[in-house]
C-alpha cells in the first residue's frame, strides 16, 4: 500500500455562491497527500453534491484507491486501474497526486512531462454569481484585470441581470444557464443574448434533453455548450450535433488522464473545448491549468472565488493563466 495522508479544507467564498439550484458561503475541499519514495504528490478533490459526493464519500474512496495501488505508479494508467464508481472528484484528487509524484520525480513540470506549450494559455472568465442586478453590476466592477466575464444565469431577472452587466462593462460576456431554461422560452433569449454581445451559452436546457438539445441548437444564434450533460469522453459521440462544444471539469471526468481523452474525443466531432471548475482552491486549479493551452476556452476561476486560498500554484496575469514552473503540479502550500 502507498502512505496517504488526507485531511478537509474549508473555502470561504467572497461571494455567497448563487445558482439556480441554492446558495452557499463555504465549500469544504479534501487534500490528499500520496507519498513514494521520498516524495509528497498533492491532489485536491471538490465533491459535487448534485452527483452524492461528499468529503466522507471522497475521503473513502481514496482510501480505497491507495490501498488498491501497487509500484510502479505510472500517472498516465494506474489511477484508470483503481478508481472507485461514481466518485470522480476522489478519482481526479489521486490523478492529480500521480503526476504530481511523476513530475517531481523527473523533475518536470507537470506541462513539460504532457508536450504542452505553457505560452498558449488563454484568458480566464471570470464568474459573475447570481445576484440583485445592483450587486452583480458591482461584481463586475470588481472583476478588473479578466477580459471575459461569465454570468450565472436562470432566474425570473436574468434580462435585468444582464442589462446592469451591460451598463458597466463591453467586455466579452459567456453565460452559464445551468439547466435553467425550457426548448420554449430559450430561444428567444439566446436571440436576445446574442444582441447583448454574450459570445456562448453553457447548459440552457436540463443535462437529459437531447433531443430538445439538438431542435434548439438548429435555431440558435450563439455557440453552445454542454456542462452537465457531460462527465466523461465516453459520453462526447452523442452530443455531437445537439451542442457546439464541452465544458470538461477535472472534479467530473476523473482527472487530468480522463480529460485528455475527452479533448481528443471532442476534437474528432468537430466540437470546441472549454476547462472550467468547480469552487476548488490554487491545488486543483491549477493541475487543470496545465491543460489549457489545448483548450479554446478557459474558465478556471473557482480560486479566485474565495478568500483564504491555502496553496499557491497557478497566477493570472492580464487576465492570462501563467503556469508555475516548479515539478509536478507546481503547487506549495501558501507560506
Ligand atoms: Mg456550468
Amino acid at each position: 500500500m502507498i502512505p496517504l495522508r488526507h485531511y478537509r479544507q474549508e473555502l470561504e467564498l467572497r461571494h455567497t455562491f448563487r445558482l439556480a439550484r441554492g446558495a452557499s458561503d463555504v465549500r469544504q475541499t479534501l487534500v490528499l497527500e500520496l507519498e513514494h519514495e521520498g516524495l509528497v504528490g498533492l491532489g485536491e478533490a471538490a465533491p459535487i453534491e448534485r452527483y452524492g459526493q461528499d468529503c466522507d464519500s471522497v475521503a473513502r474512496a481514496v482510501e480505497t484507491m491507495a490501498q488498491r495501488l501497487t509500484p510502479p505508479l505510472a500517472y498516465d494508467s494506474s489511477v484508470v486501474s483503481v478508481a472507485v464508481p461514481g466518485e470522480p472528484a476522489a478519482e481526479a484528487a489521486m490523478d492529480m497526486a500521480l503526476c504530481d509524484l511523476a513530475g517531481k520525480r523527473l523533475e518536470a513540470p507537470l506541462y513539460e512531462l504532457m508536450g504542452i506549450d505553457p505560452s498558449q494559455t488563454p484568458v480566464t472568465s471570470f464568474t459573475i454569481g447570481m445576484d440583485t442586478p445592483e450587486a452583480v453590476a458591482k461584481k463586475v466592477q470588481e472583476a478588473g484585470e479578466y477580459e471575459v466575464l461569465k454570468i450565472k444565469m436562470g432566474s425570473d431577472e436574468d434580462r435585468e441581470i444582464l442589462e446592469a452587466v451591460r451598463g458597466v462593462t463591453d467586455r466579452p460576456l459567456r453565460v452559464d444557464a445551468n439547466e435553467g431554461w425550457t426548448l420554449e422560452g430559450a430561444q428567444s433569449r439566446l436571440e436576445w443574448l446574442a444582441s447583448m454581445g454574450v459570445e456562448l451559452v453553457e447548459q440552457p436546457l436540463p443535462a437529459g434533453q437531447l433531443e430538445e438539445m439538438r431542435e434548439l441548437r438548429r435555431l440558435s444564434p450563439l455557440p453552445l455548450f454542454a456542462d452537465e450533460s457531460v462527465h466523461r469522453a465516453a459520453d462526447i459521440p452523442r452530443l455531437a450535433g445537439a451542442f457546439d462544444g464541452i465544458n470538461i471539469k477535472l472534479m467530473k471526468c476523473g482527472g487530468l488522464g480522463e480529460a485528455r481523452r475527452m479533448i481528443a474525443v471532442a476534437r474528432a466531432h468537430g466540437m470546441q473545448v472549454m476547462l472550467g471548475c468547480m469552487v476548488e482552491s490554487s491545488l486543483a486549479i491549477t493541475a487543470a491549468a496545465h491543460l489549457s493551452p489545448l483548450v479554446d476556452h478557459v474558465d478556471l476561476d473557482g480560486n479566485l472565488l474565495i478568500v483564504d486560498d491555502p496553496f499557491v500554484g497557478v497566477t493570472v496575469k492580464g487576465g492570462r493563466l501563467v503556469l508555475p514552473e516548479e515539478p509536478g503540479l507546481g503547487v506549495r502550500l501558501r507560506g
